[in-house]
C-alpha cells in the first residue's frame, strides 16, 4: 500500500481553547483541499531543537473536510511532553511537515444509525469532524455526544455544542465533570456513568452505533461495558486511542 501523502502545512491560527488544550488551524501550502474521512487523523513532524530527527506525533482532525485547504487540531499540553509542548508554545506562520490522513475510526457522513458519540477531553476531536460533517450534510440521524472533563474550564468547544443543541433537535448532549465544583448543577462523574442512560435514549431509533475516542483507560471501559455488560455486536462499537 502507497504511504499516505506528505505535504507542507503553514499555522495560519493558534488561540487556547482551555487551559491545557491549543487549537491550531493549519493551511496547505500546496493550496489542496484537505481531503480527509472525517475521524481520521495526520502525522505532525515537530523539529524539536537539539533532537537528531523531527519527532513525529499523530493528531486527530478537529475539522470537518475543507475545500480551502485548511484543517484545525485540538492539542492537550502534556507535562513534560516535548511533542504537545512544542506546538503548544508554536508561532504563527511557521511550517511543518505533515502526512496523511490516515487511519479507519470514521462515520460515513451518510449514516442514518443512531449513534453515541463518548470522549474525554481531546478525544472529543476527530467526534467534532464527524458532527460538522453531519450537520453540514443535512443528516438528521439521532446523535448523542457524553463529552467529559474534569472542571468546567476543561470542556471543550461547550459554547458551539450548546449551540448545536439548539440548532439540530436529532443533536443531544451530556457535559459531565469528574471534579466539578459546588456550583456545577450538571451531571458528573466519568463519561462511562452516563452510557447506558444515553443508549436507552436511542435504541427507539435503531441499533445504535458507538463511537469512543481518547486515552485508552477510558475507551477499555466503554468498550468493555457496550460489548461485554451491553452485549452490542462488535460492528457496532468504534474506538481509537490516543496512547
Ligand atoms: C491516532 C491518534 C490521534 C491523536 N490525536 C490527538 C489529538 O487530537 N489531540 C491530542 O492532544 N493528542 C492526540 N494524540 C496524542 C498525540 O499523538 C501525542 O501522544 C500527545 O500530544 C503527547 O505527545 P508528547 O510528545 O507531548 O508527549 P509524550 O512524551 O510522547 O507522551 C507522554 C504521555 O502523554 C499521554 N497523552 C497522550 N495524549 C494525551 C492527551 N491527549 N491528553 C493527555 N495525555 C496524553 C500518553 O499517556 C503518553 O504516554 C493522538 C494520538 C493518536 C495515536
Amino acid at each position: 500500500m502507497a504511504p499516505p501523502p506528505r505535504f507542507f502545512a503553514r499555522l495560519a491560527l493558534t488561540e487556547n481553547l482551555t487551559p491545557l488544550v491549543r487549537r491550531l488551524v493549519f493551511s496547505r501550502e500546496d493550496a489542496l483541499p484537505m481531503a480527509f474521512t472525517p475521524g481520521q487523523w495526520v502525522n505532525i513532524f515537530l523539529p524539536i531543537p537539539g533532537a537528531d530527527a523531527p519527532l513525529r506525533r499523530a493528531y486527530s482532525i478537529a475539522s470537518s473536510p475543507r475545500a480551502d485547504g485548511t484543517f484545525e487540531l485540538a492539542v492537550t499540553r502534556v507535562s513534560g511532553g516535548a511533542g504537545s509542548t512544542f506546538l503548544h508554545e508554536l508561532s504563527l506562520g511557521s511550517v511543518l511537515n505533515a502526512e496523511g490522513p490516515q487511519g479507519f475510526f470514521s462515520r460515513s457522513q451518510s449514516a442514518t444509525s443512531p449513534t453515541l458519540f463518548v470522549a474525554t477531553g481531546t478525544g472529543f476531536t476527530p467526534l467534532r469532524s464527524m458532527l460538522l460533517a453531519a450537520v453540514e450534510a443535512g443528516s438528521t440521524s439521532p446523535v448523542h455526544l457524553i463529552l467529559g472533563a474534569r472542571h468546567e474550564e476543561d470542556l471543550l468547544y461547550r459554547a458551539e455544542l450548546e449551540s448545536l443543541t439548539r440548532a439540530c433537535p436529532w443533536f443531544s448532549l451530556t457535559l459531565t465533570l469528574s471534579q466539578g465544583s459546588a456550583s456545577w448543577a450538571g451531571p458528573r462523574g466519568y463519561v462511562q456513568t452516563h452510557v447506558t442512560t444515553a443508549l436507552a435514549g436511542l435504541t427507539p431509533h435503531g441499533p445504535p452505533h458507538v463511537y469512543a475516542c481518547g486515552l485508552q483507560r477510558m475507551v477499555s471501559v466503554v468498550r468493555e461495558l457496550v460489548r461485554k455488560d451491553l452485549g452490542f455486536p462488535r460492528e457496532q462499537m468504534h474506538s481509537e486511542r490516543f496512547d
